[in-house]
């Protein structure tokens, strides 16, 4: 049991670190070039709103750094500090990518929609499945293992669901900044990368529980 969790704690640590590192580097690196129309995070994503069809989202400040999201309950853009009132590419490619999601809502994107129904069962799901898994192996109920799987099965899911729908909405911001933003291709290369990288950590994180998700199945044939 030790050594093969052990080697998927290690791989994923290593994942972790690089993909948090490669977007830490690739951010501050785009934080520090201004887009050519002199315009903030905010500005360019309110223009990417109205422009299609989700002008009646808010924006509001969120205290924290890449803490950025959009949230479906208030259909308010939450835009860190930094992304709002600055100017760089980097701001700019996080509040279109928000604004991503927020076009995902006003079109009712279907994986947006799926996503938002799997909320309340994955909360559940993952803060039992620890429990049922190593009091599972306590008392020797492999029943209660098994529980245990399928509980973690839930958040992977939940996790592979959230891939496309993140994908998603870095696509549309993109498509925005190189068509119809009146942003220059510098714009639009650094907002790639940016975006590019951030989506690594959302793959690095679904790998991880997929490597945890068969080490947990193995664990269930190995006592039958
Ligand atoms: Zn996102």
């Amino acid at each position: 049991m030790s050594g093969g969790y052990l080697l998927i704690v290690i791989i994923s640590t290593v994942l972790g670190i690089l993909a948090q590192g490669y977007i830490q580097r690739t951010y501050s690196q785009w934080a520090q070039i201004p887009v050519s129309t002199g315009e903030t995070g905010e500005q360019v994503s309110r223009r990417m709103l109205n422009q299609l069809g989700a002008s009646s989202v808010g924006i509001a400040t969120v205290a924290g750094r890449l803490t950025d999201h959009y949230d479906p309950r208030d259909n308010n853009l939450h835009l860190s500090q930094e992304n709002r009132m600055g100017g760089s590419v980097a701001s700019v490619a996080v509040a279109c990518h928000e604004a991503g999601h927020a076009v995902q809502n006003a079109i009712g994107y279907k994986p947006m929609q799926i996503r938002a129904a799997l909320v309340p069962v994955t909360n559940l799901a993952s803060q039992s499945w620890m429990l049922a898994f190593y009091a599972g192996f306590m008392f020797n109920m492999l029943g209660i293992v098994r529980l245990a799987v399928i509980l973690f099965g839930v958040t992977l899911v939940f996790q592979l669901v959230t891939l496309p729908v993140e994908f998603d909405a870095s696509a549309r911001a993109l498509s925005f900044i190189r068509g119809g933003s009146g942003l220059d291709e510098t714009a639009f290369e650094g907002a790639r990368k940016v975006l590019f990288a951030a989506a690594l950590t959302y793959v690095a994180g679904a790998l991880m529980s997929s490597l945890q998700f068969l080490w947990m199945l193995g664990q269930t044939r190995d006592r039958r």
